[in-house]
């Protein structure tokens, strides 16, 4: 394991909420790795801790084996990104880059050398004469990324890298991470706050709230099987249901499923259902709770339309329909339909 973090704890305030609080979690060998959490929940003082740019109360942290807690930054062999580009302003693209080449005294033509493999790496080639003004976000960002890269780091720390760029530059240079990846094989750390970019991106999960860990795994295990209600909620854009346990079964309406260890008669669960695990169909052909529904509103997202519908107890489960079927749907709102939850993942546990 290259990185392994181990009860790290750190507190702004001395008597107050830890920011981190005894996390313990390891990132894979050239893999990518993303700590990924709402906002507040501590990633980016983790990733800080990782770096070197914070100390922390107790915990240790170690890189490719080295024991790195109390090491300076520049001792540690990361490289580092964030979100806002903090390139020098006055620097051309290959000064920004050589930059930390040069503070290393590295002869000249190996840094010449270097920063024409790195901006071929970016490819930037086009553009080393330019000043950071002269770029679009997307460039900048991508100047840091070979400016990080240059060095030969061991790890490279990402934090939001790609937060302050237009969705669709997101999304662009969210594929040109990964092939970068595949290039150069450095292990990565990502902190995000974006499911999506997460379970896309990465081999491994940590997903943080409040300062801990709630989940660490592959991605598709932290999408599948969710650990707690929390990760059921954050990760995938799930509605959540009330059912009960009966006979050592949770009915949630007519989906009867597993019922979660140490569930006792009558206690109350929470049913997490994703959004494409309802299937819906039109007419309404029956009267129970959970297979009908109203169609309260519609809204099209690209390939697919966002059906919220209104379930007779009053709750609501948002339904994704890819788009062709919904046409052959021919749906409205204000119409019931044939709702059939299909699969939902169940808590312990009434609502907060
Ligand atoms: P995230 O990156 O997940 O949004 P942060 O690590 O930035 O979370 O913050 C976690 C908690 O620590 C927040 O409550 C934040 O207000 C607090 N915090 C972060 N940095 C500092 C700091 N330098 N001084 C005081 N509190 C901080």
């Amino acid at each position: 394991m290259s990185v392994v973090v181990e009860h790290l704890t750190k507190r702004f305030t001395a008597g107050g909420t830890p920011a981190v609080s005894d996390v313990s979690f390891h990132a894979p060998s050239a893999a990518i790795t993303t700590l990924l959490g709402p906002s507040g929940a501590g990633k980016s003082t983790l990733l800080r801790l990782i770096a070197g740019l914070e100390l922390p109360d107790s915990g240790s942290v170690r890189i490719e084996g080295v024991d790195c807690t109390h090491l300076p930054v520049q001792k540690r062999g990361i490289g580092v990104v964030f979100q806002s580009y903090a390139l020098f302003k006055h620097m051309t693209v290959r000064q920004n880059i050589a930059f930390g080449l040069e503070t290393r005294k590295l002869p000249r033509g190996e840094v010449e050398a270097r920063v024409d493999e790195m901006l071929k790496l970016v490819q930037l080639e086009e553009l080393g004469k330019r000043y950071p003004g002269q770029l679009s976000g997307g460039q900048r960002q991508r100047v840091a990324f070979a400016r990080a890269l240059a060095i030969q780091p061991k790890l490279l720390l990402l934090d939001e890298p790609f937060g302050a760029l237009d969705s669709r530059v997101r999304v662009e240079l969210r594929e040109w991470l990964q092939s970068l990846h595949e290039q150069t094989g450095v292990t990565t750390l990502l902190v995000t706050h974006d499911q999506e970019e997460a379970l896309e991106i990465s081999q491994h999960v940590v997903v943080l709230s409040d300062g801990r860990v709630a989940q660490a795994g592959p991605p598709e295990e932290i999408y599948d099987r969710p650990a707690t209600p929390f990760v059921a909620s954050f990760v995938g854009g799930t509605s959540v249901l009330r059912g009960h346990v009966r006979s050592g079964r949770a009915e949630v309406g007519t989906l009867v499923v597993e019922a979660p260890q140490s569930a006792r008669e009558g206690e109350t669960v929470q049913a997490f259902v994703r959004p494409h695990d309802i299937k819906i169909a039109k007419p309404a052909n029956g009267s129970n709770e959970l297979t009908t529904g109203r169609v309260e509103r519609l809204k099209s997202v690209g390939g697919y339309v966002k059906v919220l519908l209104k379930l007779p107890s009053g709750e609501t489960v948002t339904v994704e329909v890819p788009r062709a079927e919904f046409d052959d749907l021919g749906v409205v709102e204000g119409d019931n339909v044939h709702a059939d939850v299909r699969m939902a993942k169940v808590f312990l546990g009434d609502f907060a």
